[in-house]
């Protein structure tokens, strides 16, 4: 991905794409020293582009990373790379880290922190499992406890068993897999938060150890306008079998139906497609 052309959004200024390179020493490389964003851009506007930009900032101070810019430089970066790529409908990925430094050890207090961000097209985060449901796996990777890590940062760090447990469900043909957390709850997927429908109401882990994603909190709004009633609680393996609706919601996923998770089957019903359609409007308004 890094030989095309383009321009990237480096530390204040607008690089070709292929000269935007950091080097071997970089502090984040080595120790996960790195927070970051994902988000969209609709028809020109990038939905909820304050939200991203406040808790790209947040995720920061989480990991004592202080971003040398405010919300407002950050959201007017991001517009500027958009233009510069000559971009309406995109997929937006800042990256704040920390760079290199006079040594080489884990503390890095003296290390400049970088920002980057890139722009590009990027379709269904699933492919066609946006209209058949997405089939998962079942992740033996646990989300840790936030005694363990930072939970609530959207930060490298907490991605490695991310990639760990996606590339063990590709590698059974399933498009991504449902994580639990320590303490055995069903939290969510590696980069998507998980809802589940049953008799007309909505149930969705409380966000207590994974990230409270936005598309998340957007989604349970919706509900909560369309009179549905949504339970942010600690749900059990056990229950799993008995719902009868799922889907994933992320700012990559937007709101895909799961068909089948490890040995459960959910149908993509009513409720799962209206709340796909609502979101679409609302991002596109
Ligand atoms: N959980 C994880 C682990 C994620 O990577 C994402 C994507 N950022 C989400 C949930 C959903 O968050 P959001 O809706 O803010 O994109």
């Amino acid at each position: 991905y890094d030989d095309r052309d383009g321009f990237i959004w480096m530390d204040g200024e607008l690089v070709n794409w292929r000269d935007a390179k950091v080097h071997f020493l970089t502090h984040a490389l080595h120790y996960a020293s790195a927070v970051f964003e994902g988000e969209r851009c609709y028809n020109g506007k990038i939905f909820k582009s304050t939200e991203h930009s406040e808790r790209l900032i947040r995720s920061g101070k989480l990991l004592d990373m202080d971003i040398p810019y405010t919300v407002e430089q950050i959201n007017a970066a991001k517009a500027e790379v958009i233009k510069a790529n000559g971009l309406t409908d995109c997929y937006i990925r800042a990256i704040a880290f920390r760079g290199a430094g006079e040594e080489m050890g884990v503390a890095a207090l003296g290390n400049p922190v970088r920002l980057g961000i890139a722009v590009w097209s990027w379709g269904a985060y699933y492919g066609d499992a946006k209209f058949k449901g997405a089939k998962l796996d079942i992740s033996k990777w646990k989300r840790p406890s936030p005694e363990t890590i930072p939970s609530e940062a959207k930060a490298a760090g907490l991605y490695m068993i991310c990639t760990m447990s996606k590339h063990a469900a590709m590698a059974k043909g399933c498009s991504d897999a449902m994580m639990y957390d320590y303490r055995g709850y069903v939290a969510e997927a590696t980069g998507a938060n998980i809802f589940f429908v049953k008799d007309g109401e909505v149930h969705t882990p409380k966000a207590d150890c994974f990230l409270n994603g936005i598309t998340r909190q957007t989604v349970i709004g919706m509900l909560k306008d369309m009179n549905i009633t949504v339970h942010e609680r600690h749900i059990l393996p056990e229950e799993v079998e008995g719902f009868e609706q799922c889907w994933l919601t992320g700012t990559a996923a937007e709101v895909t139906p799961v068909g089948e998770i490890g040995p459960w089957r959910f149908e993509v019903g009513e409720l799962t497609k209206r709340v796909a359609t609502e979101y679409e409007k609302l991002v596109r308004a």
